[in-house]
């Protein structure tokens, strides 16, 4: 991960209508010294960043979240284009809580679909996030879809996703009166969440931690930069020392 953003560590900024500050990289560091934009943070109008984040969707922002709460010493900062966080896709989507179910066992997507969803609720309850865990039934509609549904069923076990069953017509009648079919998978660990509710909060506690916010920042250049010599102080916290 930090290897990753290191590249977008070197990216400097350059805030609409421009900035006073110099965009280039500092003597003797690897990372620019981005100056301008609006923050939402305290921080000053010029800062030296460890590492810059690009775009303050979810992933951005629960990105930087992790990477302080791991390296409370690194200065890191989000720069997001729009005047405000998470108004994109975090903002525009079904809001649905995956359970892992539909993908192939033993995938990293199963594994971290499963595992976040049960850090999603957790990460809900901590900061009283509201959130539905309404379940949800996918439903085989004619005796075709039946085989299909079964190895859904088998798969959605091998990916250890909670309190699956399945159900035949009466039992769906009873959960959904409305909806007709055969046989279904009852999945009653899916809910619906407002993720950009969400998102603000990782927003909130990457700024506790220390972290900078500076919106109305859209990245119109990146660089790339050397790579730190291994023996470097950036090359020991990329490393995890
Ligand atoms: C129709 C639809 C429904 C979906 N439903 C679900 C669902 O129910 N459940 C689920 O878990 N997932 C769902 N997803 C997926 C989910 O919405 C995305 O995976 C997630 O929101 C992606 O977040 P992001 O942070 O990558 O992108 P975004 O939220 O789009 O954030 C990217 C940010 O980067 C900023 N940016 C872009 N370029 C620059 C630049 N040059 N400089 C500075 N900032 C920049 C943008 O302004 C934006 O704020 C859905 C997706 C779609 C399309």
């Amino acid at each position: 991960m930090v290897a990753a953003l290191r590249y977008l560590g070197s990216a400097c900024g350059r805030a609409r209508g421009g900035f006073p500050g110099a965009c280039r990289p500092a003597s003797g560091r690897p990372w620019s010294q981005c100056g301008g934009g609006r923050s939402t943070s305290t921080s000053t109008s010029t800062s030296l960043f460890d590492i810059v984040i690009v775009g303050g969707g979810i992933v951005g922002l629960a990105s930087a979240r992790a990477l302080i709460l791991r390296h409370p010493a690194l200065s890191i900062s989000v720069l997001e284009k729009e005047k405000d966080l998470a108004i994109h896709q975090t903002g525009h989507n079904s809001g649905v809580i995956h359970s892992g179910i539909y993908y192939k066992p033993e995938s990293l997507k199963a594994k971290l679909c499963v595992q976040g969803a049960a850090l999603i609720y957790e990460y809900c309850n901590q900061k009283g996030i509201s959130y539905k865990q309404c379940g949800k039934l996918i439903v085989a509609v004619d005796q075709e879809e039946i085989p299909r549904l079964q190895a859904l069923y088998e798969r959605g076990l091998q990916n250890g996703v909670q309190g699956l069953k399945l159900i035949q017509q009466e039992d769906i009648k009873k959960k959904e009166p409305y909806c007709r079919g055969l046989m279904a998978i009852d999945c009653p660990y899916t809910g619906i969440v407002d993720y950009r509710q969400v998102a603000l909060s990782f927003a909130q506690d990457f700024q506790e931690a220390g972290g900078s916010v500076l919106t109305r920042f859209e990245v119109k250049d990146i660089e790339m930069a050397k790579e730190s010599p291994s023996s470097s102080k950036d090359a020991e916290v990329e490393n995890g020392l």
